[in-house]
């Protein structure tokens, strides 16, 4: 009996915990084209809010996963029944499996740290707000080196560029293109796991053969997580004990958020310690203030200046050295929900210069929007106030909103063709055989990083595809 051959586009976070969890049913084949971690040869254009962070997609073995941090959260249950096709407790048997195989971490574990921690924290008089946990596991993960897929897959390197369709309308090979030479890659299924902003653009090629409804989503309601410092508190509890929680043989940190919500979106809060954020000015005032004692050791004023910036001292080593001692001063880094756009804004332009394909994104936040992150920032203040003694906000803040990285929505998961490009089970709507499995599926993330979700969700489509290849298998016995 021949295995049904599963094409994956993309060998990033989606594409490769996908494969690995497809190879015992499927002859697994993953093309990928970026040859380096930065993928420079495949730009990507900001004409809207600038990204900042750059690179913010990763290309090559591992796909953005060489450059992430691993942070792992479940998006919150409200998210899921206000946005998704799907209840959360569709998803809960996958959140576990992927988390243990994303992190060598029972999510248990956490989940008991994460009660602990929030005891801690209402003890300590923080507000009781909603507190999700976000956990960092020891080490960040490069899926495909993780999972050692480079013998066990077959793998394609090159730009898939288009589809060969059929008659019926169902995929029959890509088209791939590498080092000035096109070749066709045929299969049974397809998955794409290009990226929210690959994904897309596939997509889009795909209506010029296959005008479906669904294709018209492709690029549009895409969300990411504006991201950035936004003020400072000086707190009077001793917080610098739980901001990074270590869980026991975990080896892995928990940070723990605080959430509000404004204008119907949830802002999130993590309180760091300043120096990570003030690392370069507050070393050159302490640098300054220990030069002068060095020079005039027998004067009393230097050692009274150094025990005036004794908190950054304590902020500086605690940094250094990954310890923790008592400091004060915490930098607030806004992590927020946006509101999906309607608007189309991924799409491919080719570059008049060198008639190269570049990537565009239009991130919009619109001006009501940033109007509401303003009244977050105010309202965790408050909330923050019987605990803290100063507080600043940064009054430039919304210059340094940086992209999240967490590129979603651009061909989400939805009931019908008509609010979406896929349908609950990650086909594309109207195609029987092509699949979606990366960040493009998240309808909504509320707060949350992505990555945990796209990896439960490349599990969940896993076991659909086994469950399908074992039918039509049974039925050819038949
Ligand atoms: C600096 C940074 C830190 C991050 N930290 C976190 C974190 O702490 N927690 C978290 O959850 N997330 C984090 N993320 C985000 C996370 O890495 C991504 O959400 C996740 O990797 C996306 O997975 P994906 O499968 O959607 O796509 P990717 O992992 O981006 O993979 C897509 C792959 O498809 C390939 N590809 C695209 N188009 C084509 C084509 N036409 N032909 C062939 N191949 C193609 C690309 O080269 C790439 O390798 C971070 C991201 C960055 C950049």
């Amino acid at each position: 009996m021949t295995r049904p051959r599963a094409i994956i586009v993309g060998a990033g976070l989606g594409g490769c915990v996908l494969a690995q969890a497809l190879l015992e049913s499927h002859d697994v084949t993953i093309i990928e084209r970026g040859a380096a971690s930065s993928g420079a040869q495949f730009p990507i254009i900001d004409v809207g809010q600038p990204a900042i962070t750059d690179p913010h997609i990763g290309s090559g073995l591992g796909g953005s996963t060489q450059l992430w941090h691993n942070g792992l959260i479940e998006i919150e249950d409200e998210i899921f029944s206000t946005h998704w096709p799907i209840q959360k407790a569709e998803l809960h048997r996958h959140y576990e499996q992927a988390f243990l195989l994303l992190s060598h971490v029972p999510v248990e574990r956490v989940r008991a740290a994460i009660i602990t921690l929030r005891r801690k924290y209402q003890e300590l008089g923080l507000p009781s707000a909603m507190l999700p946990g976000l956990f960092y596991p020891r080490w960040p993960m490069n899926v495909w080196e993780e999972f050692g897929l480079e013998p066990r897959v077959n793998l394609v390197r090159g730009n898939v560029a288009g589809f060969r369709v059929s008659q019926a309308g169902s995929i029959l090979g890509l088209t791939v293109n590498a080092e000035g030479q096109s070749q066709d890659v045929p299969g049974d299924l397809f998955i794409l796991s290009a990226g929210g902003l690959g994904s897309p653009i596939l997509l889009q090629k795909l209506s010029s053969d296959l005008p479906l409804p669904a294709l018209h989503h492709a690029g549009r309601h895409y969300e990411d997580h504006p991201m950035g410092f936004v003020g400072e508190v000086e707190v009077k509890v001793p917080l610098y004990r739980l901001w990074n929680y270590f869980v026991k043989g975990t080896g892995g940190n928990l940070r723990m958020p605080l959430v509000v919500t404004q204008g119907g979106m949830h802002v999130s809060f993590q309180l760091r310690p300043a120096a990570t954020y003030y690392r370069d000015s507050r070393r050159q005032r302490v640098g300054s203030v220990l030069n002068e004692l060095r020079q005039n050791p027998w004067n009393p004023v230097n050692y009274a200046k150094l025990f005036a910036h004794w908190d950054d001292v304590l902020d500086i080593l605690s940094f250094k050295f990954g310890i923790r001692l008592p400091t004060k001063h915490y930098t607030l880094l806004m992590t927020a929900q946006m509101p999906a756009s309607d608007e189309m804004s991924v799409w491919s332009e080719l570059d008049q210069a060198n008639g190269r394909e570049v990537a565009i994104r239009h991130w919009q936040l619109t001006d009501e929007y940033q109007r509401d992150l303003s009244a977050a920032i105010c309202e965790v203040l408050e909330r923050l106030g019987p605990v803290i003694t100063r507080s600043r906000v940064f009054p430039d803040w919304i210059t340094a909103i940086h992209t999240g990285a967490h590129h979603s929505g651009t061909a989400r998961l939805s009931a019908s063709a008509d609010s979406g490009v896929c349908n609950a089970d990650c086909r594309v709507h109207g195609v029987s055989n092509l699949f979606v499995c990366d960040g493009s599926l998240i309808p909504a993330s509320g707060i949350a990083n992505t990555g945990l979700t796209i990896g439960a969700l490349a599990l969940r489509l896993a076991g659909h595809l086994r469950q399908l290849a074992n039918s039509q298998s049974r039925e050819c016995v038949e």
